[in-house]
This record gives structure tokens, sequence and C-alpha cells, in this order.
């Protein structure tokens, strides 16, 4: 028996009379010293739990193991909390995800949607206003394109990207432009949904969005979005 194996059956049963276990004793004085610190521990605690304990101290005990009880349950309960808490807020950053998810075509078709009555408009916007809405998003316009019928710089999508939000009449129909200022997509792409054509595009540092019935009017559009906004 080394001292390891010792210690470890001295803390088991201090007075072990195992051959091994006495032999070690005899090599070895520290472990001697151990045992002989356990057996002393051994009988005073023998000693105490001989005493007659006092009604007063038995209720105090008692008193202090049942709240000792309430506040381990206060604990537990205390912790489910939290496990719940924690579990909502990974439900909500997984759906903040899945709303992030969506590609930007996506988020301005939906936005389009949610404020059809804008596309009715035809009166022109000042040019100011654009500008002014622009500058608003932290954009610097070099010049604004003609012909725009309605402005505002709304939030699209679930996350509410920055955006500037035009309406621009066409013969073949309202052109809707988003101007997402604060997300840029990597590359150029046409789409189509719900009926309607799609173009996304990088620029500046955000992303372009057109939307219309026909791409007629998207390669004018696209070249006066580029001048106006990267110059
Ligand atoms: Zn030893
Ligand atoms: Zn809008």
């Amino acid at each position: 028996m080394n001292c390891v194996e010792f210690r470890r059956q001295l803390a088991i049963e201090p007075q072990a009379t195992a051959a091994d276990f006495v032999r070690h004793r005899t090599e070895c004085p520290r472990c001697a010293e151990a045992q002989a610190r356990a057996l002393a521990f051994e009988g005073e605690l023998v000693r105490a739990l001989s005493v007659a304990v006092p009604a007063q101290l038995a209720e105090a005990i008692l008193l202090a193991q049942t709240t000792a009880e309430r506040r381990r349950r206060t604990n537990l309960r205390r912790a489910s909390m939290f496990a719940i808490a924690a579990a909502l807020v990974l439900a909500i950053g997984v759906a903040g995800m899945r709303a992030e998810a969506k590609p930007l075509s996506v988020q301005a078709v939906e936005h389009l949607h949610s404020e059809e009555e804008v596309l009715a408009l035809t009166a022109p916007v000042p040019a100011a206003e654009v500008v002014r809405t622009f500058a608003e998003r932290g954009v610097t316009l070099k010049q604004v394109p003609d012909g725009i019928s309605f402005v505002a710089p709304c939030p699209v999508g679930a996350s509410k990207h920055r955006s500037v939000h035009l309406v621009m009449p066409t013969e073949d129909g309202p052109l809707t432009v988003i101007y997402i200022v604060d997300q840029k997509v990597a590359t150029a792409a046409d789409f189509e949904r719900d009926g309607l054509r799609g173009r996304s595009l990088p620029l500046g540092s955000g992303t372009l969005i057109l939307l219309a019935r026909t791409s007629a009017e998207f390669g004018r559009a696209e070249a006066q979005w580029r001048a106006a906004i990267a110059g």
C-alpha cells in the first residue's frame, strides 16, 4: 500500500485494521500522523454527539434546516425562471435570424405590398425633399432623378433595414425603388416574385432594388440611380 491508497482507506474507515493498512502506518510517519488526527477528530465527534442537545438548540437547527430548504426551493424556482427566459431569448433570436435570412429582394417586395397605395401617386415630389430624405439616411445625392412621385425613409423588413423608398411613374406603370442603406448585396441579380419583376444590385455602401410589372425601365432607372448615389 502506498500513501495515496492509505489516505483513501483512511477517509473511508479511520480505524481500519487490514494488514497492509497497518503495515504502511508503521513504515510511514506522515500517514501515521494523519491517522492519529483522523482518530482524534472521530473521538471529538463521538463526544459531541453524546452530549445532550439543549431543546432550544434543536429547534434552532430545525429552523435553520427548513430555512435552507426554502432557500434551496426558491433558488430552484429562480433557476427554472432563468431557463425559461433563456429559452425565450433563444427562440426570439432564432425567429429574428429567420426574418434576417429572407433575402432583401423578398423583404422589398413585402414592403411594397404593405404600402401599395403609394403606387397610385403621380404628382412629382420636390427634388429638395428627395435630397433631404436621403440625407436623413446618411446618403448625399450627387443628382436627383426626375419623375419621383413618392419618397419616404421607410424601415424595411423585420429587422427594419434603414432605407429610402421611392416611386417613379413610367409608361409601363409605377417603378418602385428601394435603396437599402445598411446592407449591401454581393452581386446584382434579377428576380421575379408575386407577378413583379425585380432587380437588386450593390450600389454605394448599400443595395438598390427596382420593382415593377415589367423590367422595361430597369436599365434607365439603374443608370439614373448609379449617377445619383455613386456619382
Ligand atoms: Zn504514507
Ligand atoms: Zn415604404
